[in-house]
């Protein structure tokens, strides 16, 4: 099932989602292959719960937009480990469509996280994927890629996205 992408403006986005507490269910398996279905649909290399409503700490990833089964990742309670290096580079967001800023973030990130089973994992990504860990993980506390471009930039965005939203061009 392909979820509609949440937009910026839902709270949902500006929380911290809850904790996953049961694994391995079919429910929990459904959810994530829903969540990869409406990544592809939105052609995303990441969707975090959040942007399809769920405030629960999941994401998924796939750096490859489907290319290869090797690079599906499902992150569950992710925490960012480390962090080096840095990387500038354009960064979108599903749920703020349209718009792309530089954004500085590490070029080597780890991530401990837990997959559909429960069991722990780190992992430790560079270039793109370190963007899409620390990406993701910012949405499973609340935090968007705005927070992390300049003030001035931040309210020229939020001008450009209040002028849709008037338009009813932002739902
Ligand atoms: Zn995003």
């Amino acid at each position: 099932m392909v979820y509609p992408i949440v937009k910026f403006g839902d709270p949902v986005l500006e929380r911290e989602a809850d904790t996953v507490t049961e694994f391995d269910t079919p429910e929990l398996h459904k959810f994530l292959a829903d969540m990869f279905d409406s990544m592809y649909a939105a052609k995303g290399v990441g969707l975090a719960a959040p942007q399809i409503g769920v405030g629960r700490k999941i994401a998924v990833i796939d750096c490859s937009n489907g290319e290869n089964p090797a690079e599906k990742l499902v992150l569950i309670n992710p925490k960012i480990l480390h962090v080096e290096g840095k990387q500038v580079g354009e960064e979108g967001c599903l749920s703020i469509p349209g718009f792309r800023e530089q954004v500085r973030r590490g070029k080597r990130v780890t991530v401990r996280a837990q997959n559909a089973k429960g069991e722990e994992f780190e992992m430790t990504g560079e270039d793109l994927l370190a963007r899409a860990f620390l990406h993701e993980t910012d949405h499973l506390y609340g935090r968007l890629y705005i927070s992390h471009v300049s003030a001035l930039k931040r309210d020229l965005m939020k001008r450009k996205i209040k002028k849709l939203q008037r338009a009813g061009e932002w739902e």
